[in-house]
């Protein structure tokens, strides 16, 4: 029998795609599913960007790129940074990636190892816990609470820095709760982080361009005292409806970069050529369609936070930024797990328990509003139809 390295026990995974997996499978027997469970936005691509991948295959671009990205797509990316956060960028600093992910996957492995600690949110994007657990390094989890709307207390999560702390992960917009951390707790963060240059900051950005009620996003690359102590990440996945094409970008310290692209040479070489291109069209080209899928989310965000108020035992806070309500079920008597199981087989409504983002995401639920109003407002009626008059034992 095979026998696994021993950290393959600690590899934990994203259940999201196990209920989509679920989903898909009572699809099958004939159940007409709503899907408010997958993390992706349901618009197409622009136009624009699927031509300039045709374009680029056309013109012949088949092969292998530099690992780091084409230079003129790290251009593009300086360049929307400037525009965006009126911040210089070095190209040469950049890193074109396959998806947002690799970017976590790299910063962990990078830092992670046994006696060393990194501090990630919770609840948050499950894979934080899993990779720094592979790693062998201790997972510090930061509480996001309801209370503070999902974002944290800065203060404390400075006072959580030991000699030992080598990451800390942030996530804003975040993911699963929609929370935002605001300017003045990225300030004392910072403080805290300029006071302790052993640690360095994974910003995930990757919900930047989606907030809403006119917050503005403040981009951890806009602190000029600890530039060489943060990673941004961020990409065009969620921002330009292009999560199956696998591309994302990140901006490294300089003495960190040469370190990054050689994980990247031993794990996929680089992201594929066509695709490089496409990038390049997303952020050079016309915006409009962001900006009305941006628009079209805030709708539904609100629809869906009136609509989950209304549901027998529930009660939703409003979420500030991403595509995602964490509504407080715990009022409804029954777990995270049976509400997400009730509903996905009773009512066809496919969501994700919160245990699945972290321990402190008992009691709540994540609903994906990157669905119609219309199937919104269907999936309210079928869960409070299920919900009405039921009592958990
Ligand atoms: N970071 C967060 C917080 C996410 O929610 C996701 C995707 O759901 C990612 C990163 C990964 O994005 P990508 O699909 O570009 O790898």
């Amino acid at each position: 029998m095979a026998i696994l390295a021993k950290n393959m026990e600690f590899l934990g995974t994203e259940t999201a795609f196990e209920v989509l997996a679920r989903a898909a499978e009572l699809e099958r027997q004939g159940k007409e599913i709503i899907n408010l469970g997958i993390g992706q936005p349901d618009f197409k691509t622009p136009p624009h960007i699927v031509e300039a991948a045709i374009k680029a295959l056309k013109d012949g671009h088949h092969g292998y790129t530099p690992s780091q990205g084409i230079l003129p797509l790290r251009e593009a990316v300086s360049r929307d940074l400037y525009n965006r956060y009126n911040v210089e960028i070095d190209p040469d600093l950049v890193m074109i990636l396959p998806g947002g992910k690799p970017t976590m996957f790299f910063s962990i492995l990078m830092f992670g190892e046994p006696g060393t600690e990194i501090l990630y949110p919770d609840p948050g994007f499950p894979i934080y816990r899993s990779m720094i657990e592979y790693c062998g390094a201790k997972p510090v989890p930061i509480h996001l609470k309801e209370e503070n709307e999902f974002s944290f207390d800065a203060e404390e999560v400075v006072s959580r820095i030991t000699p030992e702390t080598r990451l800390i992960i942030l996530n804003t917009p975040g993911n699963p709760t929609g929370g935002v951390v605001g300017e003045r707790e990225l300030d004392i963060l910072v403080r805290g982080l300029a006071e302790n240059p052993h640690t360095v900051l994974l910003a995930d950005e990757i919900y930047s361009q989606m907030l809403y009620e006119g917050r503005v996003h403040k981009c951890l690359l806009t602190y000029p005292e600890v530039r060489d102590q943060i990673i941004l990440l961020d990409g065009w996945s969620k921002t330009y409806a292009m999560t199956g094409w696998r591309l994302g970008f990140s901006v490294w310290p300089r003495n960190l970069i040469e370190k990054v692209n050689r994980l990247a040479v031993n794990c996929h070489s680089c992201v594929n050529a066509a695709t490089q291109y496409a990038g390049i069209a997303a952020l050079e080209g016309p915006q409009e369609r962001v900006h009305e899928m941006v628009a079209a989310f805030d709708e539904r965000r609100k629809v869906i936070v009136e609509l989950l108020n209304q549901l027998p035992g529930f009660s939703c806070i409003d979420p500030g930024g991403a595509f995602y309500a964490f509504p407080n079920i715990t009022k409804t008597g029954f777990t995270s797990m049976e509400i997400q199981n009730k509903i996905l087989e009773e009512a066809g409504v496919a969501t994700i328990a919160g245990p699945s983002f972290g321990i402190h995401g008992e009691g709540y639920i994540r609903f994906s509003y990157a669905n119609s109003i219309e199937n919104i407002r269907l999936a309210a009626r079928r869960i409070d139809e299920l919900l009405d008059g039921t009592q958990a034992s």
